[in-house]
């Protein structure tokens, strides 16, 4: 960038087009303007990119920026070019050539940013490179990854810890949306950052809401939360398996949605290409597993949903933190089943790692369990996990929203109980019902089953109901897989407080009538989103033109404008660059590069035409 820059506010103004910091952005940035080292933990859409773009600006040189996904790096470019910036990417899958002038570029000091693999940090090549030209600062990205202990570890990121060492002098500021108190202690180690340097903002996103339901009939929920979303709403679904990701994916096509799977057995080919689509068209709905996301930086993702339980809160809280990224709001919903929980609980039993890392897999599972079962606050358990404190009531989660009323349901719980304790810990669920049922003697595997003292004492509630009291009491771990690996149930450890009575076991009434509650979600979606008719009319046009702009610049459709700006173009109605100007994400570049454009498309759509 040409222009000599003064201030980091001045340049936060001009180049990116924003009145103010947020946060911590200013003080980390005052931080590295000064040549001190930074971590960074703020949750995803808090603006970690502005704290070592503007140092970029400010310090002279090249910032390098490590980033794991060579995937993203072109995408990383091109939205700093959109700003006026310059930058390029180093990574083997560039051509020899382009390698080559994007080493020449930093060696002259022709670049802001300059994106490299964390692969490449420890070749005697790249710090000799390095040694030739300028380096402003390094900023470390998804720095979580240089801890075994997070859930995303990658070895080539322990080498960081070696350049970190050998340009001691430059300040690096390592940045993650995700690290509880040990992997913040990695990420100080290893990038030898002091920890008087730590910046933690709150993790609260406010504008997601929060909903995780019981799975009765997952397609039928699934279809009845899509169906609540707003009109070409992005969105990524996310499955625990590639078979249920193609599953998922041809259902959805097949109700005329724009679905792509996506999984790790697709050809990288085939995968780029359908996270192009996602990041370059609107209306998107992914399907993936969890193979997708990370360093995805599309900010109109609308919503997250899971179907079946997440690894960790930790993975879930990062999972979701991909929807909402412009701030408005957006949904992040779960459909969970008592099944989900006795698998997980079965990998961690069945797995070779030693006991002490089982104890604390078990550990992680049972906060996730009490996350998909609180009927208080959602954000409660969420934030809490992170060590921030919660606001006791949101405001902004479906417990919240729609309190759940709750039912004791202790009676039928000890009849369960008790079905599978006599039918000797040896049956799945559905047969033990079977039992409380009183089906016909003939249809039960063993019928002196028949002559127990619960055969027929359920007959008073439905079947469904009982199952449902089934997945309550795995999530509960008042059962347990019995351990033969055949679906069977055996008492868990929780189980003989309830049977003596002295456990009280509480149900929410609403557990099971998850359409009620979906629908109430999308109203708060839906609340600061809606445009008079002719506005509408008016993004939808300047929508229709990002498109085409992205696609002819083959840019995430994001890198042009991102929806917030359209919108308020639409409502505003600029009549002039200034006013253009003044519309915040509208920095100097952009407003250069597309202003005559949007105008005329402002002027030439009267308010009149579509209202
Ligand atoms: P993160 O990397 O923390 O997830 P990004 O750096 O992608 O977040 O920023 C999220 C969005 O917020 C981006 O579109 C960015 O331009 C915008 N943003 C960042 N800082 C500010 C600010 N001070 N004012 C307004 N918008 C901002
Ligand atoms: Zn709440």
């Amino acid at each position: 960038m040409e222009q000599a820059p003064s201030s980091p506010l001045e340049v936060l103004q001009r180049v990116f087009g924003y009145d103010a910091f947020r946060g911590h952005q200013e003080a980390v940035i005052d931080a590295l303007v000064q040549g001190k080292d930074a971590a960074v933990i703020m949750p995803t859409g808090a603006g970690k990119s502005l704290c070592y773009q503007i140092p970029a600006l400010l310090r002279g040189g090249t910032a390098v920026v490590i980033s794991p996904l060579i995937a993203l790096m072109a995408d990383q470019v091109s939205a700093a070019k959109a700003v006026g910036m310059t930058a390029a990417a180093l990574n083997s899958a560039m051509d020899f050539r382009a390698q080559i002038e994007a080493e020449e570029a930093f060696r002259d000091g022709r670049l802001d940013l300059l994106f490299v693999a964390p692969e490449r940090s420890s070749l005697d090549s790249f710090h000799s490179l390095l040694s030739a030209g300028k380096v402003a600062l390094f900023a470390i990205d998804e720095a979580h990854c240089v801890s075994e202990w997070g859930h995303d570890f990658r070895p080539d990121y322990r080498r960081l810890g070696a350049l970190c060492d050998a340009f001691c002098d430059v300040p690096r500021i390592a940045l993650t949306a995700t690290a509880d108190a040990r992997t913040r202690e990695d990420i100080l180690g290893q990038l030898r950052i002091d920890a008087g340097q730590l910046f933690v903002s709150g993790f609260d996103r406010p504008n997601i809401y929060y909903d995780a339901q019981v799975t009765t009939d997952a397609d039928a929920q699934l279809f009845a939360f899509l169906k609540a979303q707003p009109e070409g709403a992005a969105g990524i679904v996310y499955c625990q398996t590639r078979a249920k990701v193609e599953q998922i994916e041809q259902k959805l096509v097949t109700q005329g949605y724009k679905a792509l799977g996506y999984h790790a057995g697709f050809e990288p080919a085939v995968r780029d290409q359908r996270q192009r689509r996602f990041l370059q068209e609107d209306g998107i709905i992914m399907v993936a597993t969890v193979a997708f996301g990370m360093g995805i930086n599309k900010p109109d993702v609308r919503f997250v949903v899971h179907v079946g339980l997440p690894k960790s809160i930790e993975a879930y809280y990062q999972e979701t933190g991909r929807a909402g990224r412009d701030g408005l709001p957006a949904q992040a919903f779960m459909l969970f089943g008592g099944q989900d929980v006795a698998q997980a609980r079965r990998f961690i039993d069945q797995s070779e790692a030693p006991e002490a890392e089982k104890a604390l897999n078990r550990q992680r599972l049972q906060t996730l369990v009490e996350y998909c079962e609180t009927t208080d606050c959602r954000r409660t358990p969420l934030l809490t996990y992170f060590g921030d404190t919660a606001p006791g009531r949101c405001g902004n989660c479906n417990n919240c929203c729609d309190p759940p009323e709750m039912e004791d349901v202790t009676e039928p719980m000890q009849m369960l109980l008790s079905a599978v304790y006599r039918t000797g810990q040896s049956y799945g669920l559905h047969y033990v019902v079977d039992v409380l049922l009183g089906v016909p003697r003939q249809k039960l595997k063993q019928d002196r089953h028949a002559d127990l003292k619960v055969y027929g004492l359920g007959k008073e509630r439905a079947k469904g109901d009982w199952l449902d009291l089934g997945r309550l009491a795995q999530l509960k771990s008042f059962l347990v897989p019995n351990g033969e690996g055949f679906g069977g149930l055996a008492l868990g450890p929780d189980a003989k407080a309830v049977l003596t009575g002295t456990q009280t076991v509480l149900r929410s009434k609403n557990r099971v009538s998850a359409g009620a509650k979906v629908k109430q979600a999308s109203k708060s979606a839906r609340r600061e989103i809606i445009l008079e008719a002719g506005d509408q009319a008016l993004f939808e046009a300047l929508r229709s033109w990002r498109f085409t702009e992205a696609k002819a610049q083959n840019v995430p459709a994001y890198t042009i404008f991102h929806d917030s700006v359209l919108k308020a173009i639409a409502a505003t109605r600029p009549s002039s660059q200034d006013e253009l100007l003044g519309i915040s994400g509208v920095g100097q570049a952009k407003l250069d590069r597309y202003g005559a454009t949007i105008l005329s498309k402002v002027s030439g759509l009267s308010k009149v035409s579509g209202s």
